[in-house]
Protein backbone atom coordinates (compact mmCIF):
# COMPACT_ATOMS: atom_id res chain seq x y z
CA UNK A 1 0.00 0.00 0.00
CA UNK A 2 0.96 3.18 -0.27
CA UNK A 3 1.31 6.27 2.53
CA UNK A 4 -2.21 7.61 1.62
CA UNK A 5 -4.07 4.24 1.04
CA UNK A 6 -2.16 2.88 4.37
CA UNK A 7 -3.48 5.96 5.81
CA UNK A 8 -6.74 5.51 4.41
CA UNK A 9 -6.73 1.77 6.34
CA UNK A 10 -5.35 2.52 9.64
CA UNK A 11 -8.42 5.46 9.60
CA UNK A 12 -11.34 3.21 8.46
CA UNK A 13 -10.22 0.70 10.81
CA UNK A 14 -9.82 3.02 14.09
CA UNK A 15 -13.15 4.64 13.09
CA UNK A 16 -14.70 1.24 12.62
CA UNK A 17 -13.12 0.07 15.48
CA UNK A 18 -14.64 3.01 18.13
CA UNK A 19 -18.13 3.07 16.21
CA UNK A 20 -18.23 -0.87 17.70
CA UNK A 21 -16.61 0.21 21.05
CA UNK A 22 -19.35 3.00 21.49
CA UNK A 23 -21.95 0.52 20.43
CA UNK A 24 -20.93 -2.15 22.86
CA UNK A 25 -20.35 0.62 25.30
CA UNK A 26 -23.71 1.31 25.52
CA UNK A 27 -25.30 -1.85 25.97
CA UNK A 28 -23.16 -3.52 27.68
CA UNK A 29 -23.22 -0.09 30.38
CA UNK A 30 -26.86 -0.82 30.37
CA UNK A 31 -26.06 -4.43 31.47
CA UNK A 32 -24.11 -3.14 34.51
CA UNK A 33 -27.79 -1.59 35.92
CA UNK A 34 -29.72 -4.66 37.93
CA UNK A 35 -33.54 -5.47 37.14
CA UNK A 36 -34.82 -2.40 39.44
CA UNK A 37 -32.45 -0.18 37.69
CA UNK A 38 -33.72 -1.58 34.23
CA UNK A 39 -36.75 -0.28 34.93
CA UNK A 40 -36.21 2.87 36.25
CA UNK A 41 -33.90 3.94 33.55
CA UNK A 42 -37.01 2.66 30.54
CA UNK A 43 -39.57 3.97 32.90
CA UNK A 44 -37.86 7.59 32.46
CA UNK A 45 -37.12 6.75 28.64
CA UNK A 46 -41.00 6.07 28.34
CA UNK A 47 -41.83 9.31 30.38
CA UNK A 48 -39.90 11.69 28.19
CA UNK A 49 -42.76 13.63 26.36
CA UNK A 50 -44.28 14.00 29.53
CA UNK A 51 -42.02 15.28 31.92
CA UNK A 52 -41.21 17.93 29.01
CA UNK A 53 -44.93 18.89 29.09
CA UNK A 54 -44.64 19.02 32.56
CA UNK A 55 -41.53 21.08 32.00
CA UNK A 56 -43.51 23.41 29.57
CA UNK A 57 -46.23 23.92 31.67
CA UNK A 58 -44.09 25.38 34.61
CA UNK A 59 -42.47 27.53 32.58
CA UNK A 60 -45.10 29.29 31.03
CA UNK A 61 -46.40 30.34 34.12
CA UNK A 62 -44.57 33.58 35.13
CA UNK A 63 -42.74 33.29 38.41
CA UNK A 64 -40.40 36.51 38.99
CA UNK A 65 -39.32 36.21 42.31
CA UNK A 66 -41.36 39.65 43.06
CA UNK A 67 -44.48 38.20 41.39
CA UNK A 68 -45.89 36.40 44.37
CA UNK A 69 -49.13 35.02 42.57
CA UNK A 70 -46.77 33.34 39.72
CA UNK A 71 -44.32 31.93 42.18
CA UNK A 72 -47.15 30.18 44.27
CA UNK A 73 -48.60 29.26 41.36
CA UNK A 74 -45.93 26.93 39.90
CA UNK A 75 -46.06 25.79 43.50
CA UNK A 76 -49.64 24.87 43.16
CA UNK A 77 -48.70 22.37 39.66
CA UNK A 78 -45.73 20.78 41.57
CA UNK A 79 -47.97 20.53 45.14
CA UNK A 80 -50.33 18.24 42.80
CA UNK A 81 -47.67 16.45 41.43
CA UNK A 82 -46.16 15.45 44.43
CA UNK A 83 -49.03 14.52 46.22
CA UNK A 84 -50.82 12.45 43.48
CA UNK A 85 -46.99 10.69 44.74
CA UNK A 86 -48.07 10.36 47.93
CA UNK A 87 -46.26 13.46 49.40
CA UNK A 88 -47.47 15.19 51.99
CA UNK A 89 -47.29 19.27 51.41
CA UNK A 90 -47.13 22.12 53.19
CA UNK A 91 -46.60 25.88 52.03
CA UNK A 92 -44.43 28.38 54.50
CA UNK A 93 -45.30 31.47 53.91
CA UNK A 94 -43.28 34.22 52.83
CA UNK A 95 -44.93 37.31 54.50
CA UNK A 96 -42.39 37.01 57.47
CA UNK A 97 -39.04 37.75 54.71
CA UNK A 98 -40.95 39.50 52.10
CA UNK A 99 -41.70 36.84 49.74
CA UNK A 100 -43.88 34.57 48.39
CA UNK A 101 -43.05 31.90 50.44
CA UNK A 102 -41.36 27.80 49.36
CA UNK A 103 -43.15 24.88 49.05
CA UNK A 104 -41.99 21.33 51.10
CA UNK A 105 -42.95 18.14 50.47
CA UNK A 106 -41.92 15.14 52.66
CA UNK A 107 -42.89 11.25 52.17
CA UNK A 108 -41.91 8.61 53.86
CA UNK A 109 -40.21 7.46 57.23
CA UNK A 110 -37.93 4.96 56.60
CA UNK A 111 -34.51 4.72 55.05
CA UNK A 112 -31.96 7.41 54.57
CA UNK A 113 -33.27 10.23 54.50
CA UNK A 114 -32.96 12.79 51.13
CA UNK A 115 -33.43 16.36 50.33
CA UNK A 116 -34.03 17.59 47.02
CA UNK A 117 -33.51 21.43 46.34
CA UNK A 118 -35.27 23.40 43.98
CA UNK A 119 -36.48 26.81 43.52
CA UNK A 120 -39.81 28.23 42.20
CA UNK A 121 -38.59 31.19 40.97
CA UNK A 122 -36.69 33.23 38.56
CA UNK A 123 -35.13 36.42 37.29
CA UNK A 124 -37.85 37.27 34.58
CA UNK A 125 -40.58 39.08 36.23
CA UNK A 126 -43.64 39.85 34.27
CA UNK A 127 -42.43 43.00 33.14
CA UNK A 128 -39.86 40.64 30.91
CA UNK A 129 -40.28 40.39 26.96
CA UNK A 130 -38.99 36.56 27.87
CA UNK A 131 -42.23 34.76 28.88
CA UNK A 132 -42.75 31.70 27.20
CA UNK A 133 -41.64 28.00 26.61
CA UNK A 134 -40.71 27.30 22.93
CA UNK A 135 -39.77 24.16 21.94
CA UNK A 136 -37.06 24.76 18.84
CA UNK A 137 -36.24 21.17 18.17
CA UNK A 138 -36.13 17.62 19.07
CA UNK A 139 -33.76 18.43 21.79
CA UNK A 140 -34.15 22.13 22.32
CA UNK A 141 -36.25 24.49 24.06
CA UNK A 142 -36.21 27.90 25.03
CA UNK A 143 -37.68 29.49 27.85
CA UNK A 144 -37.01 31.70 31.34
CA UNK A 145 -36.13 29.29 33.94
CA UNK A 146 -36.35 26.36 31.76
CA UNK A 147 -33.11 25.19 33.31
CA UNK A 148 -32.97 27.49 36.35
CA UNK A 149 -34.41 25.84 37.53
CA UNK A 150 -37.65 24.80 36.40
CA UNK A 151 -35.75 22.14 34.91
CA UNK A 152 -34.29 20.59 37.72
CA UNK A 153 -37.36 20.57 39.60
CA UNK A 154 -38.77 18.45 36.93
CA UNK A 155 -35.85 16.05 37.19
CA UNK A 156 -36.71 15.85 40.82
CA UNK A 157 -40.56 15.50 40.37
CA UNK A 158 -39.75 12.55 37.62
CA UNK A 159 -37.27 10.58 39.75
CA UNK A 160 -39.73 10.17 42.44
CA UNK A 161 -42.52 9.05 39.92
CA UNK A 162 -39.54 6.61 38.65
CA UNK A 163 -38.87 5.40 41.95
CA UNK A 164 -42.73 5.18 42.71
CA UNK A 165 -43.09 3.08 39.56
CA UNK A 166 -40.05 0.86 40.24
CA UNK A 167 -42.04 0.69 43.91
CA UNK A 168 -39.20 1.43 45.72
CA UNK A 169 -39.95 4.82 46.31
CA UNK A 170 -41.56 3.61 49.91
CA UNK A 171 -38.15 2.27 50.49
CA UNK A 172 -36.84 5.84 51.39
CA UNK A 173 -37.58 9.40 53.23
CA UNK A 174 -37.71 11.97 50.78
CA UNK A 175 -38.33 16.10 51.73
CA UNK A 176 -38.70 18.57 48.45
CA UNK A 177 -37.88 21.79 49.25
CA UNK A 178 -38.50 24.19 45.94
CA UNK A 179 -37.62 27.57 47.41
CA UNK A 180 -39.60 30.63 46.28
CA UNK A 181 -37.14 33.22 46.76
CA UNK A 182 -33.89 32.33 45.25
CA UNK A 183 -33.10 34.46 42.27
CA UNK A 184 -33.62 37.26 44.91
CA UNK A 185 -34.13 36.44 48.24
CA UNK A 186 -36.32 38.25 51.23
CA UNK A 187 -34.49 39.69 53.62
CA UNK A 188 -33.64 38.64 56.85
CA UNK A 189 -31.99 35.98 54.82
CA UNK A 190 -32.14 33.63 57.97
CA UNK A 191 -35.87 33.57 58.16
CA UNK A 192 -35.82 33.06 54.44
CA UNK A 193 -34.00 29.89 55.18
CA UNK A 194 -34.99 28.80 57.98
CA UNK A 195 -37.39 25.95 56.90
CA UNK A 196 -34.73 24.88 54.53
CA UNK A 197 -31.91 24.28 57.25
CA UNK A 198 -34.63 22.95 59.52
CA UNK A 199 -35.41 20.25 56.67
CA UNK A 200 -31.44 19.69 56.53
CA UNK A 201 -30.71 19.25 59.95
CA UNK A 202 -33.30 16.29 59.71
CA UNK A 203 -32.06 14.80 56.50
CA UNK A 204 -28.97 12.46 55.62
CA UNK A 205 -28.30 13.43 51.87
CA UNK A 206 -29.00 16.67 50.28
CA UNK A 207 -29.48 16.71 46.14
CA UNK A 208 -29.62 19.77 44.85
CA UNK A 209 -30.99 20.34 40.94
CA UNK A 210 -29.23 23.89 39.95
CA UNK A 211 -28.53 23.72 36.30
CA UNK A 212 -24.33 23.61 37.79
CA UNK A 213 -21.39 25.36 34.60
CA UNK A 214 -23.57 23.90 31.82
CA UNK A 215 -21.42 20.27 31.30
CA UNK A 216 -23.91 17.69 32.10
CA UNK A 217 -20.41 15.61 32.72
CA UNK A 218 -19.72 17.53 36.34
CA UNK A 219 -21.59 18.25 39.69
CA UNK A 220 -21.32 20.68 42.18
CA UNK A 221 -19.01 19.15 45.09
CA UNK A 222 -18.27 22.89 46.94
CA UNK A 223 -19.71 26.09 46.18
CA UNK A 224 -18.16 29.44 47.76
CA UNK A 225 -19.74 31.58 50.64
CA UNK A 226 -20.27 34.81 49.94
CA UNK A 227 -19.70 37.46 52.83
CA UNK A 228 -20.17 41.46 52.05
CA UNK A 229 -17.66 43.48 53.63
CA UNK A 230 -17.08 47.22 54.58
CA UNK A 231 -14.29 49.45 55.53
CA UNK A 232 -14.60 52.63 57.24
CA UNK A 233 -11.80 55.38 57.17
CA UNK A 234 -11.42 58.40 58.94
CA UNK A 235 -9.05 61.31 58.96
CA UNK A 236 -8.49 64.92 60.34
CA UNK A 237 -9.98 67.68 58.12
CA UNK A 238 -7.63 70.49 57.73
CA UNK A 239 -6.25 72.31 54.95
CA UNK A 240 -4.32 70.13 52.15
CA UNK A 241 -1.13 72.17 53.05
CA UNK A 242 -0.65 70.59 56.77
CA UNK A 243 -1.22 66.99 55.26
CA UNK A 244 1.58 64.45 56.26
CA UNK A 245 2.39 67.16 59.51
CA UNK A 246 1.78 65.59 62.83
CA UNK A 247 -0.99 67.29 64.24
CA UNK A 248 -2.85 66.47 60.43
CA UNK A 249 -2.02 63.20 59.05
CA UNK A 250 -2.47 61.37 56.18
CA UNK A 251 -6.21 61.78 55.80
CA UNK A 252 -8.45 58.84 55.40
CA UNK A 253 -8.31 58.54 51.95
CA UNK A 254 -4.59 57.34 51.94
CA UNK A 255 -5.34 55.22 54.80
CA UNK A 256 -8.49 53.13 52.95
CA UNK A 257 -5.64 52.99 49.88
CA UNK A 258 -3.10 51.44 52.45
CA UNK A 259 -5.35 49.25 53.74
CA UNK A 260 -6.59 48.02 50.05
CA UNK A 261 -2.82 47.48 49.24
CA UNK A 262 -2.48 45.43 51.81
CA UNK A 263 -5.06 42.99 51.68
CA UNK A 264 -4.16 42.80 48.13
CA UNK A 265 -0.36 42.39 48.69
CA UNK A 266 -0.94 39.96 51.36
CA UNK A 267 -4.01 38.01 50.50
CA UNK A 268 -4.20 37.24 46.93
CA UNK A 269 -3.37 34.20 45.89
CA UNK A 270 -5.12 31.99 49.00
CA UNK A 271 -6.27 29.27 46.77
CA UNK A 272 -10.46 29.76 45.66
CA UNK A 273 -10.40 32.96 47.81
CA UNK A 274 -11.42 36.16 45.88
CA UNK A 275 -12.21 39.87 47.23
CA UNK A 276 -13.35 42.52 45.46
CA UNK A 277 -13.62 46.58 46.81
CA UNK A 278 -16.75 47.56 44.33
CA UNK A 279 -17.71 50.89 45.48
CA UNK A 280 -15.31 53.44 47.50
CA UNK A 281 -16.67 57.16 48.21
CA UNK A 282 -14.15 59.44 50.16
CA UNK A 283 -14.12 63.36 51.17
CA UNK A 284 -15.17 65.60 53.54
CA UNK A 285 -18.23 64.35 53.44
CA UNK A 286 -19.99 61.11 52.51
CA UNK A 287 -23.60 59.49 51.85
CA UNK A 288 -23.81 55.78 51.41
CA UNK A 289 -27.17 54.10 50.24
CA UNK A 290 -26.09 50.77 51.16
CA UNK A 291 -29.69 49.19 50.26
CA UNK A 292 -28.95 50.74 46.70
CA UNK A 293 -25.13 50.70 46.17
CA UNK A 294 -24.73 54.19 45.88
CA UNK A 295 -24.03 57.00 47.10
CA UNK A 296 -22.82 61.05 47.00
CA UNK A 297 -19.28 61.90 48.32
CA UNK A 298 -17.81 66.01 48.70
CA UNK A 299 -14.09 66.96 49.13
CA UNK A 300 -12.08 69.80 47.88
CA UNK A 301 -9.01 69.18 46.26
CA UNK A 302 -7.26 71.88 48.92
CA UNK A 303 -8.98 69.80 52.15
CA UNK A 304 -7.90 66.56 53.95
CA UNK A 305 -10.68 63.76 53.85
CA UNK A 306 -12.59 63.12 56.68
CA UNK A 307 -14.15 60.21 55.85
CA UNK A 308 -14.03 57.21 53.52
CA UNK A 309 -15.83 54.26 52.75
CA UNK A 310 -15.73 51.11 50.54
CA UNK A 311 -17.69 48.35 50.49
CA UNK A 312 -16.74 45.07 48.75
CA UNK A 313 -17.26 40.93 48.74
CA UNK A 314 -15.60 38.27 50.18
CA UNK A 315 -15.85 34.17 48.53
CA UNK A 316 -14.32 31.63 50.59
CA UNK A 317 -14.47 27.95 50.01
CA UNK A 318 -15.01 26.77 53.51
CA UNK A 319 -16.29 28.08 56.86
CA UNK A 320 -12.70 27.22 58.11
CA UNK A 321 -10.60 29.84 54.88
CA UNK A 322 -13.72 32.25 56.07
CA UNK A 323 -13.06 32.68 59.45
CA UNK A 324 -8.96 32.73 58.88
CA UNK A 325 -9.47 35.56 56.00
CA UNK A 326 -11.39 37.72 58.04
CA UNK A 327 -8.89 37.60 61.28
CA UNK A 328 -6.53 38.41 58.89
CA UNK A 329 -8.12 41.51 56.96
CA UNK A 330 -8.66 43.03 60.73
CA UNK A 331 -5.29 42.46 61.70
CA UNK A 332 -4.26 44.39 58.24
CA UNK A 333 -6.42 47.43 59.19
CA UNK A 334 -4.33 48.50 62.18
CA UNK A 335 -0.59 50.52 62.27
CA UNK A 336 -2.98 52.84 60.87
CA UNK A 337 -1.15 55.89 59.15
CA UNK A 338 -0.76 59.21 61.86
CA UNK A 339 -4.24 60.88 61.90
CA UNK A 340 -6.44 58.21 60.78
CA UNK A 341 -8.40 55.32 62.37
CA UNK A 342 -10.21 52.22 60.34
CA UNK A 343 -13.21 49.95 60.80
CA UNK A 344 -13.64 46.94 59.30
CA UNK A 345 -17.49 45.09 59.20
CA UNK A 346 -18.62 42.14 57.86
CA UNK A 347 -22.08 40.65 56.81
CA UNK A 348 -22.29 36.67 55.79
CA UNK A 349 -24.99 36.34 53.42
CA UNK A 350 -24.76 32.69 51.48
CA UNK A 351 -22.60 29.67 53.76
CA UNK A 352 -19.60 28.21 51.52
CA UNK A 353 -20.69 24.62 50.74
CA UNK A 354 -17.13 23.04 51.68
CA UNK A 355 -15.76 19.83 49.69
CA UNK A 356 -16.18 17.14 52.21
CA UNK A 357 -15.20 13.61 51.81
CA UNK A 358 -19.14 13.01 52.02
CA UNK A 359 -19.59 15.14 49.36
CA UNK A 360 -17.13 13.32 47.09
CA UNK A 361 -18.84 10.14 48.38
CA UNK A 362 -22.12 11.36 47.02
CA UNK A 363 -20.37 12.39 43.93
CA UNK A 364 -18.40 8.83 43.27
CA UNK A 365 -22.39 7.33 43.46
CA UNK A 366 -23.61 9.76 41.26
CA UNK A 367 -20.66 8.88 38.55
CA UNK A 368 -21.03 5.03 38.84
CA UNK A 369 -24.75 5.44 38.41
CA UNK A 370 -24.12 7.65 35.41
CA UNK A 371 -21.67 4.96 33.73
CA UNK A 372 -24.15 2.28 34.35
CA UNK A 373 -26.91 3.73 32.73
CA UNK A 374 -24.53 4.66 29.38
CA UNK A 375 -24.44 8.32 30.37
CA UNK A 376 -20.16 8.75 30.83
CA UNK A 377 -18.37 9.74 33.57
CA UNK A 378 -19.03 12.87 36.54
CA UNK A 379 -16.89 14.79 37.68
CA UNK A 380 -16.12 17.80 40.20
CA UNK A 381 -17.05 20.74 38.64
CA UNK A 382 -14.64 24.40 39.17
CA UNK A 383 -16.24 25.82 42.50
CA UNK A 384 -15.42 29.24 41.13
CA UNK A 385 -17.80 28.69 38.24
CA UNK A 386 -20.43 27.89 41.06
CA UNK A 387 -21.98 30.95 42.60
CA UNK A 388 -24.10 31.12 45.83
CA UNK A 389 -26.82 28.42 45.94
CA UNK A 390 -29.64 27.51 48.39
CA UNK A 391 -27.08 23.80 48.75
CA UNK A 392 -24.99 26.02 50.49
CA UNK A 393 -27.71 26.24 53.67
CA UNK A 394 -28.50 22.51 53.92
CA UNK A 395 -25.13 21.42 52.88
CA UNK A 396 -23.00 21.43 56.22
CA UNK A 397 -26.04 19.88 58.48
CA UNK A 398 -26.26 16.50 55.92
CA UNK A 399 -23.68 13.61 55.73
CA UNK A 400 -23.47 14.18 52.14
CA UNK A 401 -24.76 16.98 49.75
CA UNK A 402 -23.85 17.15 45.93
CA UNK A 403 -25.43 20.23 43.56
CA UNK A 404 -25.64 20.83 39.48
CA UNK A 405 -28.05 17.73 39.17
CA UNK A 406 -30.76 19.66 36.87
CA UNK A 407 -30.97 20.08 33.43
CA UNK A 408 -28.11 21.72 31.53
CA UNK A 409 -28.16 24.23 28.46
CA UNK A 410 -27.30 27.69 28.39
CA UNK A 411 -27.59 31.14 28.89
CA UNK A 412 -29.29 31.18 32.24
CA UNK A 413 -30.63 34.73 33.56
CA UNK A 414 -30.63 35.98 30.18
CA UNK A 415 -33.72 36.42 27.53
CA UNK A 416 -31.75 33.14 25.45
CA UNK A 417 -31.97 30.66 27.91
CA UNK A 418 -32.38 26.98 26.95
CA UNK A 419 -32.73 23.87 27.52
CA UNK A 420 -30.87 20.42 26.22
CA UNK A 421 -34.06 18.16 26.66
CA UNK A 422 -31.53 15.16 26.24
CA UNK A 423 -29.94 16.24 29.96
CA UNK A 424 -34.07 15.72 31.19
CA UNK A 425 -34.16 11.81 31.22
CA UNK A 426 -30.36 11.91 31.67
CA UNK A 427 -30.24 13.57 34.98
CA UNK A 428 -33.59 12.05 36.04
CA UNK A 429 -32.27 8.36 36.02
CA UNK A 430 -28.91 9.58 37.45
CA UNK A 431 -30.06 10.60 40.14
CA UNK A 432 -33.25 8.03 40.86
CA UNK A 433 -30.30 4.99 40.34
CA UNK A 434 -28.36 6.91 42.86
CA UNK A 435 -31.02 7.57 45.20
CA UNK A 436 -31.89 3.97 44.52
CA UNK A 437 -28.61 2.50 45.31
CA UNK A 438 -27.85 4.45 48.54
CA UNK A 439 -31.37 3.05 50.20
CA UNK A 440 -30.57 -0.74 48.97
CA UNK A 441 -27.37 -0.25 50.89
CA UNK A 442 -28.20 1.81 53.60
CA UNK A 443 -28.57 -1.02 56.23
CA UNK A 444 -25.79 -2.84 55.06
ZN1 LIG B 1 -31.10 28.88 40.17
Amino acid sequence: MDLPMRLRFYLSLFLLTALTMSLTSDVSARQNLDETEQHLASFVDSRVEGAIALLERVVNINSGSMNFDGVRAVGAVFDEELTALGFETRWVDGSAFDRAGHLFATRGNTGPHFLLIGHLDTVFEIDSPFQEFNRESEDRAVGPGVIDMKGGDVVMVEAARALKAAGILDNMTITVALIGDEESSGDPLELGRAALVEAAIEADIVMAFEPGDGNPGTAVLARRGFTGWELHTTGKRAHSSSVFSEQTGYGSIFEAARILTRFQEELVGEELLTFNPGLILGGTSVEFDEENDRGNAFGKTNVVSEKTIVSGDLRTISPEQRKAIKDRMRALIEDNLPGTSAKLTFRDSYPPMGQTIGNEELLAIFNQASMDAGYGSVVAGDPRQAGAADVSFAASHARMALDGLGMTGGGTHTTHEWADLETLPMQTTRAAITMYRIARDWNE
